[in-house]
């Protein structure tokens, strides 16, 4: 295993024994979506704060696989007190890198600078060479994109 492969289960085991962000926001104001993911069990329950725009705050609940919860815990970290457009922006490069099936994420794409401004993320890119886990990488970002649809509507 590359060092790069250590750094990264590392990231996702301490996003999983540590999970940042965990719990609730009183509903309303914030807003409250469940994901859930049937090949693997994964649930998770996003609770969005958004003012004027920006994503005020975020907390998250849930349980299930490893790669699901430090996926939430992860994407919680990128997002939070970010305006809306960012968010936006993060969920689609997140959602981009886990489409990339079947590549090899070798040195060179690993070391590409769309990854690199994933920062923390990047840890996940290794879950496409499974492609069952990336429903599980992917719920909590799913369950996001949701959430801010339904605040939009
Ligand atoms: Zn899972």
């Amino acid at each position: 295993m590359s060092n790069l492969e250590n750094l990264y289960r590392e990231i996702i085991l301490d996003h999983y024994r540590s999970p940042r962000n965990r719990g609730e926001l009183a509903t309303p104001p914030a807003h409250k979506v469940e994901g859930f993911n049937p090949l693997c069990g994964d649930e998770v329950t996003v609770y969005l704060d958004v003012q004027d725009g920006i994503l005020h705050d975020i907390k998250l609940t849930g349980h299930g696989c490893s790669i699901s919860q430090s996926s939430s815990s992860l994407m919680s970290a990128a997002v939070k007190g970010k305006p809306l457009a960012d968010v936006r922006a993060t969920i689609e490069t997140f959602k981009e890198l886990m489409m990339a099936h079947g590549t090899n994420l070798d040195e060179e794409e690993t070391d590409s600078a769309n990854l690199r401004a994933l920062g923390e993320l990047a840890a996940l890119a290794g879950v496409v060479k499974f492609p069952v886990r990336i429903k599980c990488a992917t719920l909590a970002w799913n369950t996001l994109q949701q959430g801010l649809q339904e605040i939009a509507s």
